[in-house]
């Protein structure tokens, strides 16, 4: 019954190792492909515009130089100017005249107030003097107060000036709504923005069209817009105070032939002359005058970021992604993270080029994200695999152990039960043999004596693989007695003097007196015996077998020495280990087990002690055992 429960048991581990063979490398390509093929599909359905935002933001602040516009300059009504008129909300008339009134004499390409300018603010009477002033220079005015949007211009100015959009745009609902400005403007509801129109005189002035690339531009709701090109953080343009220059303090020819920017940069409560910028999103850090000379020059240099189109981007994490997943099939995880921490820098490095180079905004989200994603399934897929195939070695290691178990316990009743009917066979055939002594019995006698040397052998055997059972269960336990170790020597001597005799081999001793020592006296006399017998069992007819005893140091050493064919080196650790047994013609000859000089072995550990072995091919070997006193 539980015999027949192990073998299916063995059957059914069998078949699961059978089905635990690794996958067809195929398969496992094929379904990691359709992984990579689903996740990309399932990650591009997000925008992941928060990611976006935060790492085309990092490249533009790697950028290390910064390229301002030599056409344009910028004016600010900083606090500076504003000390002498205590006027925060809106730039003064008086200020705004005067500075217009220099920069008139220059001879500017054009005057640009990127500012409120509108009826609530200024007076009528205001309104028609800076009129006055405006039509003296080519003017523009870029307004910025949202509630204006679309209107004309205040009926004074109607006629002195291009009254615009001057908005830069502010990321509050795209890029992780963090509101940071990305985009200028080119037309709002159809209206050019003061910066297109701006861009368009630069061109006109040196006799050419503005062609701004249409593949830079992108409708968002009713406008049109295109990236900035960020050409430097803030303070990369070189700027003056109204102050500075209404009272004439900048160098001649400063503002000639430019296209000059005026704005406030007052921090105000409403913050509206203030943006964030890639490079910063601390609040009155980057005056909106900045944002928009950045913007107007990515217009003149026809250079806005070109975003590339979902496809391009889909196609990039695929490609990427069936490459490195397919590659994770290989790798080992710690291999795995390098080649990945590779990667995404390689990506980095190359689109921070992309971007400083071309102008071309890659997108990296999506694909790092899927990198990040795929790795993390596919080092579990690999697992899955592993952990199977562990699970089934412990399990089938457990199968082992109990089969050992049970083979041991076996072999321990056999031997028992064999010992009293060996001992009976044998008794009796002495008996027998005691009984015949006349000349007719001649051929009897020779069957009795056989019988008893083979029952001899087997009892030998029985009593080894008793031996074996008993260490494999851990049973034996050292039972030491005070006793000289020649007197052991002895006795084995004189119970193995008939077996040399048969062989004609001559033993000789060497034993140095000796005093008692503690030692298991029934163990240590089988291992001499076993080792006296081995050297008899496996020497010429006619040699001689020597055994030395002496103490060195504390310990005592047995050694017997033969002139057998010896043991080459290579095989000095396997005859120790259980049922080895040497193949040459030598020693193949003769019965054994193999067991012999393993029981030898553990005996003499047991006590603390060790053995070694000396020996030559062809001239003999030199068993010695130490045992500490
Ligand atoms: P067994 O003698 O029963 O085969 P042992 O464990 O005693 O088993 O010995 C293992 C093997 O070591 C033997 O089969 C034999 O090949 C080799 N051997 C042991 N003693 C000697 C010796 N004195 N000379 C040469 N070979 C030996």
């Amino acid at each position: 019954m539980k015999k027949g429960k192990r073998q299916a048991d063995w059957s059914e581990l069998e078949k699961r190792e059978a089905a635990i063979k690794p996958r067809s490398k195929f398969f496992s390509h094929l379904s990691v492909s359709l992984l990579t093929l689903v996740l990309t599909i399932g990650l591009h359905q997000a925008d992941f515009d928060s990611l976006k935002g935060l790492l085309i933001d990092g490249l533009f602040r790697t950028q290390l130089d910064s390229h301002p516009h030599p056409a344009i300059k910028l004016v600010a009504y900083d606090t500076q100017s504003a000390a002498r008129y205590q006027i925060n909300y809106k730039i003064p008339t008086e200020e705004l005249l005067k500075t217009i009134t220099r920069i008139k004499d220059e001879q500017p390409l054009a005057v640009a107030l990127i500012a409120p300018l509108n009826e609530k603010l200024y007076s009528e009477q205001e309104l028609s003097e800076l009129a006055h002033a405006f039509s003296q220079v080519p003017m523009y005015v870029g307004y910025t107060d949202s509630e204006n949007m679309g209107k004309n211009a205040p009926r004074a100015l109607f006629h002195s000036t291009h009254y615009l959009p001057g908005y830069v745009s502010r990321d509050t609902f795209s890029y992780g709504a963090d509101s940071v400005s990305r985009r200028v403007m080119l037309t709002i509801d159809g209206l050019p923005t003061v910066y297109l129109k701006l861009a368009e005189l630069f061109h006109h002035s040196n006799h050419q069209e503005l062609s701004y690339p249409k593949n830079r531009i992108e409708k968002f709701g009713e406008s049109t817009q295109s990236y900035i090109n960020w050409q430097g953080r803030a303070g990369s343009y070189p700027m003056l105070s109204t102050l500075e220059v209404s009272e004439g303090h900048f160098p001649k020819d400063y503002f000639k032939n430019k296209i000059v920017l005026i704005s406030s940069t007052l921090p105000s409560k409403k913050d509206a002359d203030f943006i964030f910028t890639p490079f910063s999103r601390e609040p009155f850090h980057t005056p909106l005058l900045e944002g928009s000379a950045h913007s107007l020059a990515t217009l003149i240099n026809q250079n806005g970021i070109y975003k590339s189109s979902f496809w391009a981007d889909f196609f990039l994490s695929l490609i990427l992604g069936l490459i490195t997943m397919n590659l994770l099939l290989y790798l080992s995880p710690a291999r795995s993270i390098q080649f990945l921490i590779v990667e995404i820098l390689f990506l980095t490095v190359l689109s921070g080029i992309a971007l400083w180079k071309y102008q071309y905004w890659v997108d990296v989200a999506h694909p790092l994200a899927l990198l990040a994603i795929g790795y993390y399934l596919i080092i579990p897929y690999r697992l899955v695999d592993e952990y199977k195939k562990r699970w089934h070695y412990q399990e089938k290691s457990e199968f082992m152990a109990e089969l050992e178990q049970l083979k041991t316990n076996f072999f321990s009743l056999i031997s028992h039960d064999l010992k009293t009917p060996l001992a009976r066979i044998q008794g009796n055939a002495e008996l027998a043999l005691s009984h015949s002594s006349t000349d007719k019995d001649e051929k009897q006698k020779k069957s009795l004596e056989a019988i008893i040397h083979t029952t001899d052998e087997l009892s030998h055997y029985v009593e080894t693989v008793l031996d074996l059972t008993r260490i494999e269960s851990s049973k034996v336990q050292l039972n030491k007695t005070s006793k000289d170790i020649n007197t052991v020597v002895k006795e084995v001597l004189k119970s193995k003097i008939t077996l040399a005799k048969e062989k004609d081999i001559q033993i000789q001793t060497h034993l140095e007196p000796l005093f008692s020592f503690n030692f298991d006296v029934k163990l240590i006399q089988q291992v001499i015996a076993n080792l006296v017998e081995n050297a008899i069992k496996y020497s010429p007819r006619g040699s001689t077998i020597t055994i030395n005893t002496k103490e060195v140091n504390s310990l005592v050493e047995v050694s017997i020495r033969d002139e057998g064919p010896g043991i080459p080196l290579e095989e000095h650790e396997n005859i120790f280990s259980k049922f080895y047994r040497m193949k040459n013609d030598a020693t193949q000859r003769e019965k054994g087990t193999g067991l012999g000089l393993y029981l030898v072995k553990y005996f003499v550990e047991l006590h603390n002690g060790f053995i070694s072995l000396k020996s030559q091919v062809g001239k003999g070997s030199d068993f010695t055992i130490t045992l500490p006193v």
